[in-house]
């Protein structure tokens, strides 16, 4: 099985492990070339830096929530759906299929801090090097053309690849939002969140409709999407542990603030986000969700 698989040309081996990909949770699926990162990262952070001899670096992308969990007017239920692990999950089924099929080396993109607070690899820019989307407006979160939203996770691995192009056209701003921004000064996402009223977006569009300038408050961001998670624990733990009158302590531990940051941290059930408003009013990949 090994050897047939490597004896096949290099587009059809190349469809063979997107068609996988799809198979195994993605929606979208690209190849970028490990050197493409040499033009935006340091060293230690490229691929060939994170798997000796790599030669190609596969990109899934998958949907976060569904059409129905957009469409659903109780916008809370889409933090506890726990949606953001298909990407995941895809990954690591095309690192054991490379590995198990065509005999070489594979390995998960580290998309999360080994120590301190960045990540060995941006998976944003993977995705944007593998050609499956551009950096928008809101939050800089890469839309894919078709989907809008979607999360990203990549695999390296030393077998090589037909590599796909960087998209030509931005996906961001939409046309709508142009206009928009010319009427009103703000696209969707940035009067959904502006910065002038306690909200994290601000930009502005040029005369060709391209993106000018983008304002994005990150810490204001991450204090209102990410209430829960390794932060919010670690938070009221300290305040636990501190709390000397015991009958406190036992409501801290079972208030709705603690158990939903247990559920973040256990995976079991909390979404990685808690804000989903920017994207509920972007236009790019709507018509997506438009289901009967
Ligand atoms: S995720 Fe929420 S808080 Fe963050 S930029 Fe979007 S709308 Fe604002
Ligand atoms: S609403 Fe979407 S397409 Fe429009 S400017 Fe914001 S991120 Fe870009």
């Amino acid at each position: 099985m090994k050897n047939a698989a490597n004896e096949i040309g290099l587009e059809s081996r190349t469809d063979q492990i997107k068609q996988f990909a799809l198979g195994a949770g993605a929606n979208v699926v690209g190849v970028a070339d490990p050197r493409a990162w040499e033009e935006h990262t340091p060293e230690g952070h490229r691929p060939y830096d994170i798997l000796p001899g790599a030669r190609s670096v596969v990109v899934v992308g998958a949907r976060g929530p569904t059409a129905g969990a957009w469409r659903s007017p109780n916008h809370r239920l889409m933090e506890v759906n726990g949606y953001d692990f298909r990407n995941d999950a895809a990954i690591h089924c095309v690192a054991d299929a490379i590995e198990r099929e065509y005999d070489h080396q594979a390995i998960q993109a580290p998309g999360l801090p080994t120590g301190g607070h960045l990540p060995p690899m941006s998976m944003m820019l993977a995705a944007v090097l593998a050609g499956l989307g551009t950096r928008s407006l809101a939050a800089n979160i890469i839309l894919n053309p078709k989907y809008g939203l979607l999360y990203y996770s990549a695999c390296i691995t030393t077998l090589e690849l037909e590599f796909d192009h960087m998209l030509e056209q931005e996906v961001c701003p939409h046309p709508m939002c142009v206009k928009s921004f010319r009427l009103f000064g703000k696209t969707p996402c940035m009067a959904a969140c502006p910065v002038e009223e306690g909200g994290c977006l601000d930009g502005s569009i040029d005369e060709q409709g391209r993106i000018e300038s983008s304002y994005y408050d990150r810490e204001r961001c991450v204090s209102r999407a990410m209430n829960f998670g390794i932060n919010s624990f670690q938070k009221a733990l300290a305040q636990i542990v501190a709390e000397e009158d015991q009958e406190a302590q036992q409501n801290m531990i079972h208030s709705d603030f603690f158990s939903r940051s247990c559920s973040a941290i256990t995976h079991y059930k909390e979404s990685v986000a808690q804000c989903f408003e920017c994207m509920r009013v972007c236009p790019i990949g709507r018509a997506e969700r438009k289901l009967k």
